[in-house]
């Protein structure tokens, strides 16, 4: 009962990278970087195992950004000229790659990570990947011409991907879709059947995260306009539950979203945000107990997985570390709480 896991992504080492940055400029090359990035994924291993946490990730050491990393591998996209874009509906502007031919993978994608963290964990190991909408609005399309068929490009790409991660015993494909927040009709009209493809064929479990964004001041800039109550869930969990997608990663803690949301997903597993990654406060078991508590309302407790918000890429890393150590410490203090509800 509420096993705990991180969303995705990490801080990652002084060492390794800029820190503080959604796009880091990586402070080795060659065999030098590869070992660096081993290194920095073998003490984040150890480091979510110290804390307590249940299910385990690489923390996203080896790629510079959640979307661009799977994109270096991709075959037809121009990397040398990247243009500015406004993404996630112009919040902010990025330096993205562009779409130039049909798109294949040069190869595997993310094997060397997951087989590092596979051989050094016998925990649950959860890997992700970023999903089929998400891409698209992260890259500059010069020849598809199409959102919806380049997404579906990319899906098959990804399907690739996941079945050889799968293969290399990872137990939880997961998709990050922040970009259904933002294009919610888009999202349940044809969104959810992309990631769909990009799932298919799977036997391992499959998840999707769907956020408010990292702790970045644009996204805070831009979550203090969404008002009082955040009901962007509403139009894409009917369609996610629907879906083959087994499992759900959402924002609560902190959040406007109205927990009652979460009954939309009545048959799936959730992964309760109870980690704010926009706040360098740490939460108290009892904080993170409370929202276990409470999100207990709309989902049983077989299916509650406390998770973070979102990724925790660009904090501090010792603030990061507390993080990690809160979420441990307050799903034990929430199953010592709903032990005896447990055994009815
Ligand atoms: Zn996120």
């Amino acid at each position: 009962m509420f096993e705990t896991a991180i969303a995705g992504s990490l801080p990652k080492p002084a060492w390794l990278s800029e820190t503080h940055k959604l796009w880091p400029q990586w402070k080795a090359e060659g065999d030098a970087l590869r070992q660096a990035k081993a290194d920095a994924t073998l003490l984040w291993i150890k480091a979510q195992e110290d804390a307590g946490l249940d299910i385990i990730g690489d923390g996203e050491q080896s790629r510079q950004h959640f979307v661009h990393g799977f994109l270096e591998q991709v075959d037809g996209i121009d990397f040398e000229h990247k243009v500015k874009m406004g993404i996630r509906d112009n919040r902010y502007d990025a330096m993205v790659p562009q779409v130039v031919s049909a798109l294949k993978l040069k190869g595997r994608v993310h094997a060397f990570e997951a087989q590092l963290a596979r051989a050094h964990t016998r925990h649950k190991l959860k890997f992700t990947l970023p999903g089929p909408m998400t891409i698209v609005d992260t890259v500059a399309d010069r020849f598809y011409g199409d959102k919806i068929k380049m997404a579906f490009a990319f899906a098959e790409l990804l399907n690739q991907e996941a079945l050889a991660l799968q293969a290399d015993g990872v137990d939880i494909v997961q998709f990050d879709e922040p970009a259904f927040n933002v294009y919610m009709k888009d999202a349940a009209d044809w969104g959810v059947k992309a990631l769909e493809r990009a799932a298919q064929g799977l036997t391992c479990t499959t998840a999707v995260h769907i956020c408010y964004g990292y702790g970045i001041k644009a996204n805070v800039d831009w979550k203090n306009t969404l008002g009082d109550e955040w009901r962007q869930y509403e139009q894409i969990f009917p369609a996610l539950a629907k879906s083959s997608i087994q499992q759900v990663s959402l924002e609560c803690y902190h959040s406007h979203v109205p927990p009652h949301l979460m009954k939309l997903l009545e048959g799936k597993d959730v992964m309760v945000g109870v980690i704010d990654v926009a706040s360098d406060v740490i939460e108290t078991p009892e904080q993170v107990a409370d929202t276990i508590g409470l999100a207990l309302k709309y989902v049983s407790k077989h299916r509650l997985f406390p998770c973070t918000n979102c990724g925790l890429a660009p904090m501090d890393r010792d603030i990061a570390l507390k993080k990690l150590d809160a979420l441990a410490k307050g799903a034990a203090l929430a199953r010592k709480r709903h032990r005896e509800a447990a055994q009815d």
